[in-house]
């Protein structure tokens, strides 16, 4: 942070007009503003700086009358800040100078240096490797409605990866959901979108002039080529890439060509479902807890955001499930192939975001290093894998995609030392040997640079002085250096030096022979830089001739690391490979959940695998049981198993067998969503209404306590019809948890449905939880053994004993659940309005919103009270 003392200068000056007038082209983004070696933020922006950056807040001179709050951070680490900035939320636009202050005093003594924006900053605009997380995609998204569907383009411009879709507008959220975009832009005249979408002016957002934009960028006639794309593609394209345009002042950044994602090609796993299930995020944020961190094994970050998109996208194709697990196969056999192939990918450089920084012009000679140590990698890659028999089809169109970079590897292995270095300005980073005429300057400059030591010696020789130095410094250059003490002989006339500098115990001088060496060594310098910046425009410009082979290889490499990845972990888990079947079943033996699992073992204990068993005709599973028996543990690792297999991975079981499922859906009773403004219960149902409306016979359910979150009865009402629902109207397969006993007299009327109990034991009057899925309904509820086991105190355990008795006893004798309570006192009230009903259409009624309902859900709606009349 600067801790400089800025001079006060007066209001209005023709600084503070050329940062006024960059600022209005800026308008939402803070504005970095170059002066000298400082990026300097003023107003408003000082103020968010300041407090986001935790850096002071000064001020320099007035505008209008008023100090203009200021605050600055070195341009030299202005990476960090802006790091940080961006985290916070903020974008950041950059104004640099564009010319020396040489270059505008030649233009007139009190011109100002000329600035101009060179780039927006924004967190789904960033290419730099400090910037990014290495291990997860980077997603630019923008959406666009367009005659009733949505058209989607999301660029990953630190790789170039470029995809559009188009969907239905109820399916947005769980398409944004998947793709978790680092920043998202919409027309601002759209009217319902996404709460943290960036508005940007709707005429941006035009299909024909993005089609016309496309084909130029990637040098087609027609898109066809690519797979024809619709209107709300291309509109959404288009705001896209005008985006990019403004970001990037004009260069676009890296975009391979749009490939078009089905929304059939993937499971459909909306937002409140990947929360629920914690696929990427464990619900606390971050990955650890997540399915993801139970399952990472990538040693490389372009193959941890492969495998983070893979389970954030299940496929739903099951030839493309099947080549993937092949793959998978052949590094689980072969151990030694498998640690091999880790072991060099461990070691290859990020080459596709190496790629996408040399695409974006922010590539250093790092970044070509990095190009030719990768390249080469994939190359020895390709060899080992090449002489392995009877290879997967997925290995046979990798293995091509490996090769092919021999004349640009050879290429830099001649031009650039071993290690390059990020920063071109000291040079250095052209290996010798590559050019004969840089050779040489290098050869003038260490001359120059030997004999000018050699001239200390003769100075010293010719005053007498073993003190003097010949130093180097930015302001005089070489120059001759001697105590102060020394320093009269050196002043006379005739001595031969000239005086430079005079400071506290030191003087300075320089020296004719002195001169004439230093100008060589300056000459042959600057004329070495301006060759290895000529040489490093060169190879870049060769090594982008072949951006998209180099793009292909990095994925090919990324794959080959999720594939060894997940076989090292099957391996360590003893997890199984799922088959697929062709009609719509889940049978999974010994399932386990790979999170909690690795949960209880750090704790020593042991997890208790269990078998599923859904079938056409046995497709709904109704599960009771005590509290922490392991219920939700048992739906989950279920879902779970489902999103593994489909995303082409073993999965934690001794046998899976299931049919393809289309839509996942996770609903938990009672989970609290205050974030998003509703209550508990509303949330439940909102969520709940949408699987029913959704859900179809290919999609797994699992629905967690739904009803919880309400009065007794209207909560059992609900559940009961939610179950009735599923098993007669979606006929999906579902696993439904719940605490309401009587929901298990439905079996007696649901074919489909069958009873099943995580089994529990009462041992000298403490409860000894199993952990065990059984068939048949749980015996009894065993609430206030939990509650024991937690500590409730034992006076509160002894009256809730005293209610329970007085409850079943009413239970027992007419069949009410609520019967019993009338002579508590306690409870005399709400029992008489208990036993007044339950009106189902009073029920219905009561739970209906109207704000939250769109027409169709309260045309759906009118339905479901009509017949709710008619029964
Ligand atoms: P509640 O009804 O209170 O929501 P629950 O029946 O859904 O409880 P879970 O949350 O699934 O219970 O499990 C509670 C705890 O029991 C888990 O955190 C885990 O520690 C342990 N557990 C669950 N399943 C198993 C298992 N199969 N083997 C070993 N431990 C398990």
């Amino acid at each position: 942070m600067s801790s400089r003392s800025h001079a006060s200068e007066p209001a209005a000056t023709p600084m503070m007009a050329q940062y006024l007038s960059l600022k209005a082209q800026v308008p939402d983004c803070l504005l970095f503003y170059r002066m000298g070696d400082f990026f300097e933020l003023f107003f408003d922006d000082a103020k968010a700086a300041s407090a986001t950056l935790d850096i002071a807040l000064t001020a320099r001179g007035e505008h209008q009358g008023q100090p203009v709050p200021m605050c600055g951070v070195p341009a030299h680490s202005a990476e960090g800040y802006l790091a940080r900035l961006i985290k916070g939320g903020h974008r950041v636009a950059i104004a640099d100078q564009t010319e020396t202050p040489a270059q505008a005093k030649a233009r007139g003594s009190k011109s100002l240096v000329g600035r101009a924006i060179v780039r927006v900053v924004t967190a789904g605009t960033l290419t730099e490797e400090a910037l990014l997380d290495s291990r997860s995609a980077n997603w630019l998204t923008a959406i666009a409605p367009v005659g009733g569907v949505v058209g989607i383009a999301s660029a990953d411009i630190s790789t170039g990866r470029f995809e559009l879709a188009e969907i239905a507008p109820a399916a947005l959220d769980a398409e944004l959901a998947r793709l978790d975009a680092a920043e998202l832009i919409a027309p601002d005249s759209m009217a319902e979108a996404p709460a943290h979408a960036l508005p940007c002016p709707a005429g941006r957002f035009d299909s024909a002039a993005a089609e016309r934009r496309l084909k130029t960028l990637f040098g087609v006639a027609t898109l066809d080529g690519y797979g024809g794309f619709s209107r709300a593609e291309l509109a959404a394209a288009g705001g896209l890439i005008s985006y990019l345009d403004t970001a990037g002042q004009g260069s676009l950044p890296f975009l391979q060509p749009p490939e078009r994602r089905r929304s059939g090609d993937h499971m459909m796993i909306d937002a409140a479902t990947r929360e629920s299930l914690e696929l990427t995020q464990a619900s606390g944020g971050g990955r650890r807890g997540s399915l993801l961190d139970a399952i990472d094994r990538t040693v490389t970050g372009a193959g941890a955001r492969l495998l983070a998109a893979d389970v954030g996208a299940p496929l739903t194709d099951r030839i493309r499930i099947e080549e993937r697990l092949d793959l998978v196969a052949l590094f689980e056999r072969d151990g030694g192939l498998r640690e091999a192939i880790r072991g060099r990918l461990k070691s290859a450089p990020d080459i596709g975001r190496a790629l996408g920084r040399l695409v974006a012009k922010r590539g250093s000679p790092r970044d070509l290093g990095m190009l030719r140590d990768g390249l080469n990698e994939a190359r020895d890659l390709h060899d080992r894998l090449a002489r392995i028999e009877a290879r997967p089809a997925l290995l046979d169109r990798l293995l091509p995609r490996l090769t092919g970079h021999g004349a640009l590897t050879d290429l830099l292995r001649r031009a650039l030392v071993p290690a390059p270095p990020i920063d071109t300005a000291q040079g250095g980073y052209i290996a010798e040997g590559y050019d004969a005429a840089l050779d040489d300057l290098r050869g003038q400059g260490g001359e120059g640079r030997r004999a000018i030591a050699m001239l200390e010696a003769r100075y010293r020789e010719k005053t007498g002085i073993a003190s003097l130095k010949i130093r180097h410094n930015g302001v005089l250059g070489y120059h001759i250096e001697v105590s102060a003490k020394h320093a009269d002989p050196l002043m006379a006339a005739d001595s031969g030096f000239t005086h430079r500098q005079t400071l506290a115990g030191v003087v300075r001088f320089n020296a004719p022979e002195l001169h004439e060496q230093a100008t060589r060594v300056g000459q042959a310098g600057a004329h070495a830089l301006a060759a290895e910046a000529a040489h490093l425009e060169d190879l870049i410009a060769t090594a982008l001739d072949r951006t998209v082979e180099i793009a292909a290889t990095a994925e090919a490499l990324a794959r080959l690391d999720v594939a060894a990845g997940l076989a090292e972990r099957s391996a360590e888990g003893g997890w199984c490979r799922p088959r697929f079947e062709d009609h719509n079943c889940f049978e999974i033996e010994g399932g386990r959940h790979p999170v909690v699992e690795s949960a209880v073992a750090l704790t020593g204990g042991r997890f208790v695998a269990n078998d599923c068993r859904l079938s056409e005709d046995s497709r709904l599973w109704l599960i009771t049981g005590p509290n922490m028996g392991g219920k939700s543990t048992f739906l989950r690792q279920n879902a779970l198993i489902a999103v593994l297999a489909q995303a082409g991975s073993p999965v934690p079981a001794t046998q899976a067998r299931l049919g393809l499922v289309d839509q996942l859906f996770s609903r938990v009773g009672a989970s609290d969503n205050l974030a998003r403004g509703r209550s508990t219960f509303m949330v439940e149902m909102v969520e709940t209404a949408a699987i029913l409306a959704q859900a179809t016979e290919r999609s797994f359910v699992i629905l967690d306590e739904v009803g919880r979150g309400t009065s007794t009865y209207d909560g059992l009402a609900i559940a009961w019809a939610v179950v009735e629902a599923v098993h007669d109207k979606n006929r999906c397969r579902c696993l439904f948890a719940t605490h309401y006993h009587e929901l298990t007299r439905l079996a007696e009327r649901l074919d489909a449905l069958s009873l099943h109990h995580v089994r529990a034991r009462e041992w000298k009057g403490d409860l000894v939880l199993l952990h065990e899925v059984a068939r048949g309904p749980a015996d009894r509820s065993y609430g206030l053994a939990v509650a024991k086991l937690a500590g409730l105190p034992p006076i509160v355990l002894a009256r809730a004993k005293e209610v329970l008795g007085r409850l079943e006893a009413g239970r027992a004798s007419t069949g009410g659940l609520a019967a019993g309570l009338d002579d508590l006192p306690l409870f005399a009230a709400a029992a008489v309005r208990e036993e007044a009903a339950p009106d189902p259409l009073r029920a219905a009624l009561d739970a209906i919103s109207p704000d939250t309902l769109s027409p169709r859900e309260a045309l759906d709606l009118l339905y479901r009270l009509k017949a709710i009349v008619a029964e």
